[in-house]
């Protein structure tokens, strides 16, 4: 009988140690609403010439979903740092606030830094500066989230074990005359590396990884742009698991930064394959999941809907998704083009080869009304070069009326406030079912990690 005691409690306590989430994930994709999962899969279907309903990403079919309300403490409709603030502190704030309360007076604690002080080691990855809203509402804690050179500093601060992005944005200070975040870096231990291979054989404890010096550093090029030697998140989810692991655990959040960029220009196109590259990191931590099944959570979700996209642009009927396949340039491409004086017969032609669309006399029109309206000094001709007074709005004109042809329907520039898909497989994975807050997701993760939230 006692031994029989004595193997019931062995076995109940070794169940109980398997019983917690010690390898946590959590993907963010900025500004991936309902619209932007369903209109990649549709994509991906159309792709394999499936039928509508067969594409599938990495992360939808998870067992566990639900959805999350997105609104701050200031609005209906957040930034990415009040909401970045809501799901990695747990507290709503004031648009704008990075990690604080909405009168700026207190900082709160991130699930990041919680599980660091429980031994855990943790890693921030995005695609865009590291030192913007969604990753810094994990270290930083800041009453504005354009004091980008003071987030760095929290960054130097932080004692986070892993870090990848583009760069900084102010490491210099707005002035350009403070010193420099990456000598505060360096002190704080960190190492800072510019190539996957410098970073894949560094033994370094504390790492940074950004892009080469010669590359932008606010952000990666988009997937649909990207040359051979630009990272992807699938190869940085890589870096970061291989760097993360071997302690008590690790947190590693990653943020596929521009499926909101590409949502604000309305370029569906170039969205879809941000999705694409957010899904393929999601593989990675699949992967990894298999190994680790009892042990491991994954959260995927999105800290806002950009852009209103709905599928369908208002025609009904055929909406011509294969459209999205012959895109071959981004949003950021056009905006190169039409900064150098162009003509219209330049853009005309510039948008049948990249954008992949056939131009219809409506279509004309509008174009014309739009380089008519915008230009310095309207044109003699079709083939006098242009200076534009605003590139980017043209841009974004121009984009909803590409991606309106491939079933895109965008009926906002800016952020909206509907809620978000929540995907998670994995340890502590039921808790997510459902209608949560987003200030629930990291009070979640807590519990699913056997970290007690208080
Ligand atoms: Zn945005």
């Amino acid at each position: 009988m006692k031994k029989i005691f004595i193997f019931t409690v062995f076995a109940l306590s070794a169940a109980l140690a398997y019983s917690q989430a010690k390898y946590v994930f959590l993907f963010v994709g900025d500004g991936m609403g309902f619209g932007a999962v369903t209109l990649t899969e549709d994509y991906l279907a159309a792709l394999s010439a499936k039928k509508p309903g067969s594409g599938t990403l990495a992360f939808s079919t998870f067992p566990a979903t639900g959805f999350a309300t997105t609104y701050s403490a200031s609005s209906l409709v957040t930034c990415s740092a009040a909401s970045g603030t809501a799901f990695a502190c747990g507290s709503k704030t004031r648009n704008g606030r990075l990690g604080m309360n909405e009168d700026a007076t207190e900082s709160f604690t991130s699930i990041a830094c919680r599980l660091k002080e429980k031994g855990y080691k943790v890693g921030i990855s995005t695609s865009v500066s590291i030192d913007h809203a969604t990753p810094a509402a994990f270290y930083a804690h800041q009453p504005s989230r354009s004091m980008y050179y003071e987030v760095a500093q929290d960054l130097a601060k932080s004692g986070f074990d892993f870090f990848s992005g583009a760069g900084f944005l102010n490491p210099l200070g707005k002035d350009g005359q403070q010193e420099s975040v990456f000598g505060l870096i360096a002190q704080n231990g960190y190492t800072v590396v510019r190539s996957l291979a410098d970073c894949q054989s560094s033994t370094a404890p504390k790492l940074l990884l950004l892009q080469p010096e010669s590359k932008p550093q606010n952000a990666y090029p988009y997937a649909i742009d990207k040359a051979s030697d630009d990272y992807t998140l699938a190869q940085t989810t890589t870096l970061a698991i291989e760097k993360l692991q071997g302690g008590k655990g690790f947190f590693l959040m990653v943020e596929g930064g521009k499926i909101d960029w590409a949502s604000h220009s309305n370029d569906a196109g170039s969205m879809v394959r941000e999705v694409i590259d957010l899904s393929d990191a999601v593989k990675v931590a699949l992967d990894f999941y298999r190994k680790y099944p009892k042990q491991t959570l994954i959260v995927v979700t999105a800290d806002h809907e950009t852009g209103g996209l709905g599928v369908g642009s208002g025609e009904g009927g055929n909406i011509g998704i294969q459209g999205l396949e012959k895109q071959k340039a981004s949003e950021e491409m056009l905006n190169l083009l039409l900064e150098k004086a162009t003509s219209y017969s330049e853009l005309k032609s510039w948008l049948t080869t990249n954008m992949g669309i056939t131009i219809t006399y409506n279509d004309e029109v509008t174009l014309r009304n739009l380089f008519a309206a915008s230009a310095e000094v309207p044109p003699a001709s079709d083939d006098t070069p242009c200076t534009l007074k605003s590139t980017e709005s043209v841009t974004k004109s121009i984009m909803r009326m590409v991606s309106a042809k491939s079933g895109g329907g965008y009926s906002t520039f800016g952020h909206t406030g509907t809620m978000v898909p929540v995907y998670a497989i994995g340890e502590g994975s039921d808790l997510f079912r459902g209608k949560i807050d987003n200030t629930d997701i990291p009070k979640k993760i807590a519990k699913a990690a056997k970290v007690e939230w208080k």
